[in-house]
């Protein structure tokens, strides 16, 4: 078999995807860019454009609230503007005043749906590359329905 001359581009090429395959089994999935601009195909957008399937627990003109396909809890559901923002960042930066308070109280309604405004919960809203964010698409996990660690 012909042996591949170490340091030549092709050596130095396949190194590169092994290490890229590597990182991205590490990760499971890729880490969103924090300062990335909005990208619509995520599948956030594509389920506010009804292209794919959700769990739908509340929804207003400017909010919706859907299950998480992979809960963390008894009760996990995810709250996601209708605006396009990728991130808490951009999303105070340039979402207008209804769309902020549409979103509270999206965040709110969804957890009397859920039946935990009065048992508690947690909310959380991973962000960028550090924060371990997945989908490009700014949302607010709501966990509950038992005691968090
Ligand atoms: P994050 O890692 O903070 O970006 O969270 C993304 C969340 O979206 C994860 O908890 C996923 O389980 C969840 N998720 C991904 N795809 C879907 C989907 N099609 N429907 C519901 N939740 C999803």
């Amino acid at each position: 078999m012909k042996r591949i001359p170490t340091g030549s581009p092709i050596a130095n090429l396949s190194s590169l995807l092994i290490m890229l395959l590597f990182s991205i089994a590490a990760h499971g999935e890729e880490l969103v860019d924090a300062t990335a601009d909005y990208d619509a195909s995520n599948v956030f957008s594509r389920i506010l454009r009804g292209e794919l399937p959700a769990d739908i627990v509340f929804e207003s003109e400017y909010a919706l609230a859907f299950h998480d396909i992979n809960p963390r809890a008894k009760i996990h559901v995810l709250i996601i503007p209708r605006g396009q923002f990728t991130n808490i960042i951009q999303f105070n930066a340039n979402a207008s005043d209804a769309e902020k308070l549409g979103l509270l109280d999206a965040i709110s309604q969804t957890a009397k749906v859920m039946g935990v405004d009065e048992s508690g919960f947690r909310l959380v809203s991973n962000t960028g590359h550090d924060g371990g964010q997945t989908v490009p698409h700014f949302h607010v996990h709501l966990i509950g329905g038992e005691h968090l660690q």
